[in-house]
C-alpha cells in the first residue's frame, strides 16, 4: 500500500510526499517527534506534523543559517545556538576555525536523541562529541535571560512560532538576545516563508530593528519548506553582512553557500522587500 504524508502549510495548502517507512514515532513533553524515510527527501524529521529537515536538502538551511552570520563577524569565538536539536547547525558552526565554544540549548531531549540515532549525517558533531560543542537540554528563552555581554554570534534555529517556540519570536526575547551579545555581536533567526508568513516576517523585522542598528533579511531556496523560499533575519550591533569580506575560496567545502551567494541572498524581490519597509 502506498503511504503519503502531508504537512499542512495553511488551512488550504499542504506539502505531500510518499513515504517508504516510519522509522520512529514518539511523543515528548513538548511535541510529537517522528522520523520517516521518504522517496524524494530521504530520512526526514517531523515535529508536531511539521517537516523540519531532510537528508536530501538539509545542507541548504544549515549552511545558510550558520555561515552567513559567521562570515559576517570577523572573529566569531563564542557561539550560542538556540534550538537546532537535529545538530545540523552546530555541525556547520564547529567548522569555523575561530570558533572556540558552541553552546546549543535545545528544549527537547528526544529530538537530540532521535536525530543522533536516525540522522547521523546531520547530527555528526553531536555524535562525535565535538570538543568545541556543549549540548544543554533546556529552554532557550530562560537561558537568554541569564547571559550578558558574552556571545559573538547567536543563532536561533527554532521551529515555527507555535508551542515551545512562541517566545522565541517576541520583543522581550530580542531584548534579551541584545543583552547577551557583546558590543559587536550579531544574531540570526529563521523567520519562515515570505509567501505564507508575511505579517510575521514584517513584525519580526521591525521588532529586531528596534533593538539592532543593522537589520537584514535574506533568502534561501529550501524545497522542504512552504513555497520553497525561506527567510532569515539578522540583527547586528556593528557588522553589516553586506560589507562582509567573505573569502572567494572558503576554508571548507560547502554545497550551497559561497561568497557570491553571501551577497546575492540579501537581494530581495519587491514583494519581500516591502515587508521590511
Ligand atoms: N530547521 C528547522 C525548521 O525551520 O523547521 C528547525 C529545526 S530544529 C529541529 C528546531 C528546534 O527548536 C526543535 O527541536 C524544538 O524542540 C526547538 N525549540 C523550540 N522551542 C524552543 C525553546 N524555547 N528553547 C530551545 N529550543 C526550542
Amino acid at each position: 500500500m502506498e503511504l503519503w504524508l502531508t504537512e499542512k502549510e495553511t488551512e488550504h495548502l499542504g506539502l505531500t510526499c510518499r513515504v517508504k517507512e516510519t522509522l520512529f514515532s514518539g511523543k515528548s513533553d513538548f511535541q510529537s517527534v517522528e522520523v520517516v524515510d521518504s522517496y524524494e527527501f530521504g530520512r526526514m524529521l517531523i515535529l508536531d506534523g511539521v517537516f523540519q529537515t531532510s537528508i536530501f536538502e538539509e545542507y541548504i538551511y544549515h549552511e545558510m543559517i550558520a555561515h552567513v552570520p559567521l562570515f559576517t563577524h570577523p572573529q566569531p569565538q563564542k557561539i550560542l545556538v538556540i534550538g537546532g536539536g537535529d545538530g545540523g547547525t552546530v555541525r556547520e558552526v564547529v567548522r569555523h576555525e575561530t570558533v572556540e565554544t558552541v553552546e546549543m540549548v535545545e528544549i527537547d531531549g528526544l529530538v537530540v536523541e532521535v536525530s543522533k540515532k536516525y540522522l547521523p549525517e546531520i547530527s555528526a558533531a553531536m555524535l562525535a562529541n565535538h570538543p568545541k560543542l556543549k549540548v544543554e537540554i533546556g529552554d532557550g528563552i530562560a537561558h537568554m535571560k541569564e547571559a550578558e555581554n558574552y556571545y559573538d554570534v547567536i543563532i536561533v534555529d527554532c521551529s515555527d512560532p507555535i508551542g515551545p517556540g512562541v517566545g522565541l519570536f517576541s520583543r522581550e526575547f530580542y531584548q534579551d538576545v541584545h543583552r547577551a551579545l557583546k558590543p559587536d555581536g550579531l544574531f540570526v533567526q529563521q523567520t519562515e516563508s515570505p509567501f505564507y508568513h508575511r505579517p510575521l516576517i514584517s513584525r519580526i523585522y521591525h521588532d529586531i530593528a528596534d533593538f539592532f542598528p543593522i537589520t537584514r533579511l535574506y533568502l534561501a531556496n529550501i524545497p522542504l519548506y512552504p513555497g520553497g523560499l525561506h527567510s532569515f533575519t539578522i540583527g547586528s550591533k556593528q557588522y553589516d553582512p553586506l560589507q562582509a569580506s567573505v573569502p572567494e575560496l572558503l576554508p571548507f567545502a560547502t554545497r550551497y553557500y559561497n561568497s557570491d551567494l553571501h551577497k546575492s541572498c540579501f537581494v530581495l524581490p519587491n514583494c519581500v522587500a516591502e515587508l521590511t519597509k
